[in-house]
């Protein structure tokens, strides 16, 4: 989070662009025209850390009484002045108006999400194996029909109409039980990959409890090298 600190054109307060946003502090003319502005900014790190960075050479930002382009400060213990006059930055009172005391990113364990992920993936897994081997299966079907024909070709069983008539006959009885198992596979499967589908969609989220975004289709392995819900920005560990 970055807040841009400056005087305000015109008024004189000093303005805050924090997010976008226009912030004003102070009373008019209470910031001193060395002030420009885009004085400085006021970074806030993802660890809670902040850091001062002066914006354009020809500005001037004390820390403590020394000039400088860029450091790591404590707000409530440091000394932070802009310009030739010296303009005391109310740091504190800013960090308190603005950010109106929100409360720093919690940290959430993820561990939980690995078994949803698993069950998931696996059940999917199961599945594209299940309709693999139903598919190996009923090429069988077509061996009992070539067989048959087969039989026609062969001198000595050519004879045997009975055996072609029974190859036939398996063949189509097989036919017609695969035809009826994939008929009711058509309506059940899309079914159960969507009831599926939407219990992950509902089970695979952000554990912040004023968030609960979906994480996405991405792998627990991928997951957990996430360090933030790109929602909420709380803060993901594997173990809280
Ligand atoms: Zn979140």
């Amino acid at each position: 989070m970055e807040l841009i600190l400056g005087r305000e054109s015109g008024n004189g307060r000093l303005h805050i662009v924090v997010n976008g946003k226009d912030c004003f502090y102070g009373t008019a003319g209470s910031v001193p025209r060395s002030v420009s502005r885009q004085h400085c900014k006021l970074v806030i790190g993802d660890d809670g850390n902040y850091t001062i960075v002066n914006l354009k050479p020809e500005n001037v930002t004390y820390v403590n009484g020394v000039s400088v382009v860029s450091k790591r400060i404590v707000p409530k213990t440091d000394r932070v002045e802009l310009g030739g006059e010296r303009y005391l930055l109310p740091i504190t009172v800013i960090l308190k108006a603005v950010l109106g005391g929100a409360e720093p990113p919690k940290t959430y364990s993820i561990a939980h999400l690995q078994k949803v992920w698993d069950e998931y993936h696996d059940t999917k897994l199961e599945i594209q194996i299940k309709e693999k081997k139903t598919a190996a299966i009923r090429s069988v079907t077509g061996m009992f029909s070539m067989a048959a024909v087969a039989c026609g070709f062969i001198p000595g069983i050519s004879d045997f109409t009975v055996l072609r008539i029974l190859l036939y006959a398996v063949g189509f009885l097989l036919a017609i039980y695969f035809f009826v198992k994939l008929y009711r596979s058509s309506s059940e499967m899309p079914r159960f990959m969507d009831a599926l589908d939407k219990k992950f969609r509902k089970e695979y989220v952000c554990p912040n409890p004023d968030c609960n975004k979906f994480m996405g289709y991405v792998p627990y392995e991928e997951l957990k090298n996430q360090t933030r819900c790109p929602s909420c920005k709380s803060k993901l560990v594997e173990k809280a």
